[in-house]
């Protein structure tokens, strides 16, 4: 099937194709012809799958047919809701692209930055509105935007949006919205608080699921590294000195880790920069385009912050750290090996992170290969496990010990440690 046959207008299918796109993926394929029929959608998908095409090009289209219906300012017809400001931009930028010659307008708004730009952006009027649900309030309650004429309303990772706590911003959303319109609803998971809450949103509806489990085993060539927690920084840099040419995105599981990576880079004359929640909206965006043009190498991203983004030319994904959730190394891999490209997805597992390994082993469905021969050899004997919380009294002891303060009669030697044999796999 190519994009013709789903009955896409002339303007769109030219824009298309300048951006290369030939064939569409399975959910356009699917979700085209039903939003074309003015059905509300289900979509079980995420990231990666083309689901923004899916859903922006027959909005263009619906837009673009009754161009001529409105008079005077330009009234917001429809809005996207989705959860990161990255995603917000990225999903813009998709519009920006697909309607290209269709004329129509589309802004974004996201917290953290100033409002001015936004507000000034929404004076002059535009089709299309593209928001993070705390400032879509913000400036509804400003009297700056009105959701009255709203016909097509998408609310993007839902499932996000309530791991984010935005569940109370969406309902408020959800009730100023026109009763007659078009709805799409997308997740990656569908808990059954995600489902309760479509059904407040879509009428009746087509479903559509889109497993992205096959693209993660046929796409992305997977690796894991037995390496201690103190090694991780040195395999990291070996690896990014092994390819220089490499757009790699190294996933930390904290904010304080991704800071440390980027100070430990620096030292060793490595650019990065890393995005994260505690970074300001200026620093985060810069980083992340400085990234997509190809002028940093080297982004540490943290799961919530990477999550749908998505950058053209992605070679190396980096797992620095294993994720506790399985469910969050199909999503971080599913970066690398976007619609074309295939990509590499390398984890580095330290002794505390077997666990999670066989975790997410069991989930693909598949063993992850490990690299035997690397410089940084998880040593047997230099790691303990993580080891029980100390009871008061332990406590006590090392305070001692390390304020070389024995007791009476207290043997201060050492604490044993404990060997290790990573498991050969073949
Ligand atoms: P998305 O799931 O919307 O984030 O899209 C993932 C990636 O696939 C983006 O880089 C899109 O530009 C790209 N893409 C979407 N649809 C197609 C298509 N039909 N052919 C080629 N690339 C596509």
């Amino acid at each position: 099937m190519i994009f013709k046959d789903l009955n896409i207008i002339e303007p769109i299918l030219k824009a298309l194709q300048e951006e290369g796109y030939t064939h569409p993926t399975p959910i356009q394929e699917q979700a085209i012809p039903i939003l074309i029929n003015r059905k509300d959608l289900l979509g079980c998908a995420q990231t990666g799958t083309g689901k923004t095409a899916a859903f922006t090009i027959p909005i263009l289209q619906h837009l673009y047919n009754s161009k001529g219906d409105s008079k005077g300012k330009r009234k917001i017809k429809s809005l996207i809701v989705t959860p990161t400001r990255e995603l917000a931009i990225q999903i813009n930028e998709s519009i920006t692209s697909y309607g290209k010659y269709t004329g129509l307008k589309n802004v974004v708004i996201f917290g953290g930055v100033k409002q001015g730009g936004q507000t000034d952006a929404l004076r002059r009027g535009t089709d299309i509105l593209v928001a993070t649900p705390g400032r879509l309030l913000d400036l509804i309650s400003q009297g700056f935007i009105s959701l009255q004429d709203i016909k097509y309303f998408v609310l993007d990772e839902a499932d996000q949006m309530l791991d984010m706590g935005f569940i109370h911003d969406i309902k408020k959303i959800i009730a100023k919205l026109p009763f007659k319109r078009q709805s799409l609803f997308f997740s990656a998971t569908m808990p059954p608080a995600i489902a309760e809450l479509s059904s407040t949103i879509l009428k009746e509806h087509e479903r559509i699921t889109i497993k992205p489990k096959q693209a993660t085993a046929e796409k992305v060539e997977q690796a894991v590294y037995f390496v201690s927690k103190p090694n991780k920084t040195k395999l990291l840099i070996h690896l990014i000195e092994e390819n220089p040419e490499a757009s790699i995105l190294v996933f930390s599981r904290t904010k304080h880790g991704a800071d440390k990576i980027v100070r430990l880079l620096t030292k060793a004359h490595i650019k990065s920069a890393a995005i994260h929640g505690n970074k300001s909206q200026g620093a985060r965006q810069r980083a992340l385009g400085n990234f997509k043009k190809g002028e940093l190498n080297i982004l540490i991203a943290t799961d919530i912050a990477a999550r749908g983004i998505d950058v053209e030319e992605l070679s190396l994904v980096i797992n620095y750290d294993l994720p506790n959730i399985p469910e969050t190394y199909v999503h971080r891999i599913g970066r690398t090996g976007r619609a074309k490209a295939s990509g590499i997805a390398l984890s580095f597992c330290n002794q505390e992170e077997k666990a999670y390994l066989k975790d997410i082993q069991k989930l693909i469905n598949q063993q992850i290969p490990l690299v035997e021969e690397h410089p940084f050899p998880l040593d047997e004997n230099e790691e303990v496990p993580l080891a029980p919380k100390p009871s008061k009294n332990q406590r006590k002891k090392s305070k001692r010990r390390a304020e070389h303060k024995p007791k009476e009669g207290e043997n201060m030697s050492k604490p044993k440690r404990k060997k290790y044999y990573p498991r050969k796999r073949g």
